[in-house]
């Protein structure tokens, strides 16, 4: 392990150091060259003989020089180690590098995408990257304190798995072991984490990476993406709201403290207040949308339990059914309209909330239904036929063996952290996201399964 940083050269004025890292700029002069040389933890202005004429951009290197203060009229405030240089005595090339295929020293929005993913490891290099990166570890290192703190148990769920309904399309993956059969990737840890309460662990958590096949937008990358999963036992709505409030506020806090909270508590909107109002179930309650510093969080409740349902709802059920579950199947229904169920299924209340920050659903949640004859209802009402509702016969099951009352939520991470930091997409947070054709960044995914692979798993591919 290197024992300097660059930045702790502050700390070496009048000593022989050796340091390792990146050639970040070089300046020739006639008889000397200045340099920069770059670590993660900053940049250091090296001035060396013309042998150093040798390295360029990017050649990852070792230097070994003394550091000197700068004279007060050479100090550049615009760097932590502006008052000092390193007077550069000897250096070896450990990597040469080529010229890179895309510039690293701008904030990098204005390059072609397909060209920062393919060489993302490159882009990762820009500073706007890298910060992002911490920030994004920092954020979640910070949440997992909070809650393991407050009596939490992160636990795992499965990847390979079975259909989990979140209202969109399912990635698959075939089996070899029972050929024609095909676990899907889950959208959420929705029904394990449910499970997980019967288990009597009462307060859980994950990290949880989920996966949909829906089309990418700015605020949704394509295939998956992290989020807070987050589950609890014997607890009401105003109880959730109330713990996802003081995580995220004590989280800007810490982690992005230029950042203001328009708001505290939070607003809690009515769905019905929201669309009246503001013509959004998202609003953007921001006074000053050009202030990059405003959060304005909110919270949307009382939504209806259903909506019609439409052609693109995957929820499908019989095909004459005409409600589909505004949050997802397992949302509890208000108890004051629970008779509007049999009556008039449209102006059912759920106790759904939904997270709202500038303009973005960034998290979602409900108390869950925990009656096998509410649940069953609602599959009814969905359209469900008896082939279907088999589908979910482990819930129903599982709620005949004695299930707390339990309700959770799902604030996505990428999602979250790109409306804090104000980029423009999720891709700026997250480190290999896919393209927008579906492409992964560097590793040309998806791509053709060799004959031995699909006759493995009894698959043929119907040419096009
Ligand atoms: N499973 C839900 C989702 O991923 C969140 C929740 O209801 O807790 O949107």
């Amino acid at each position: 392990m290197k024992e300097l940083s660059i930045i702790d050269t502050l700390k070496k004025v009048n000593e022989e150091v050796t340091l390792y890292g990146w050639v970040d700029t070089k300046r020739d002069h006639k008889k000397i060259v200045f340099l920069d040389i770059r670590d993660r933890s900053g940049i250091l202005q090296i001035v060396g003989g013309e042998r150093f004429k040798e390295l360029s951009s990017e050649d990852v290197v070792k230097i070994t020089g003394v550091i000197k203060k700068r004279p007060e009229k050479l100090v550049n405030k615009n760097i932590p180690t502006g008052t000092i240089e390193m007077d550069g005595k000897s250096f070896e090339i450990i990597n040469k590098a080529e010229t890179l295929p895309l510039p690293i020293d701008s904030d990098g929005y204005n390059i072609d995408e397909d060209i920062r993913q393919k060489y993302r490891y490159l882009d990762l290099r820009r500073k706007r990257m890298t910060q992002n990166l911490v920030w994004r570890s920092q954020t979640t290192m910070f949440i997992r304190n909070f809650l393991v703190d407050r009596g939490f148990v992160e636990i795992e769920t499965p990847i390979l798995t079975k259909t989990t309904p979140e209202g969109a399309r399912d990635f698959l993956v075939p089996s070899r072991m029972q050929k024609g059969k095909f676990y899907a990737l889950p959208q959420s840890p929705q029904q394990y984490k449910q499970l997980l309460m019967v288990a009597g662990f009462e307060k859980y958590f994950q990290i949880a990476r989920c996966f949909r096949d829906e089309d990418p937008r700015a605020d949704r990358a394509y295939g998956e993406f992290t989020q807070l999963d987050l589950e609890m036992s014997f607890v009401t709505q105003n109880d959730i709201l109330e713990l996802t409030e003081k995580l995220f506020t004590d989280l800007v806090k810490k982690i992005f403290p230029k950042k203001k909270i328009k708001q505290s508590p939070w607003p809690r909107i009515s769905h019905k207040k929201a669309i009246e109002k503001y013509n959004s179930d998202k609003p953007d309650l921001r006074e000053n949308k050009k202030d990059p510093d405003e959060l304005a969080f909110a919270w949307i409740i009382d939504f209806p339990l259903f909506n019609k349902q439409t052609e693109d709802d995957f929820y499908h059920g019989s095909g004459k059914s005409k409600f589909a579950p505004s949050h997802h199947m397992f949302t509890a229904p208000h108890p004051d309209d629970i008779e509007l169920l049999e009556k008039d299924p449209l102006k059912v209340r759920g106790l759904q909330h939904d997270m709202v920050l500038n303009g973005f659903e960034v998290g979602g949640g409900s108390i869950r239904i925990h009656d096998p004859k509410i649940q069953q209802k609602v599959f009814e009402l969905i359209g469900f036929n008896d082939e279907q509702k088999k589908q979910f016969g482990h819930m129903l099951e599982a709620f005949t063996f004695g299930v707390p009352p339990h309700g959770g939520i799902a604030p996505g991470i990428d999602r979250l952290l790109m409306a804090i930091l104000g980029e423009p997409s999720v891709r700026e947070v997250m480190a290999f996201p896919t393209v927008a054709s579906g492409k992964t960044a560097v590793m040309d995914a998806p791509s053709p399964a060799t004959p031995e692979q699909l006759k493995e798993l009894g698959i043929m591919i119907e040419e096009s």
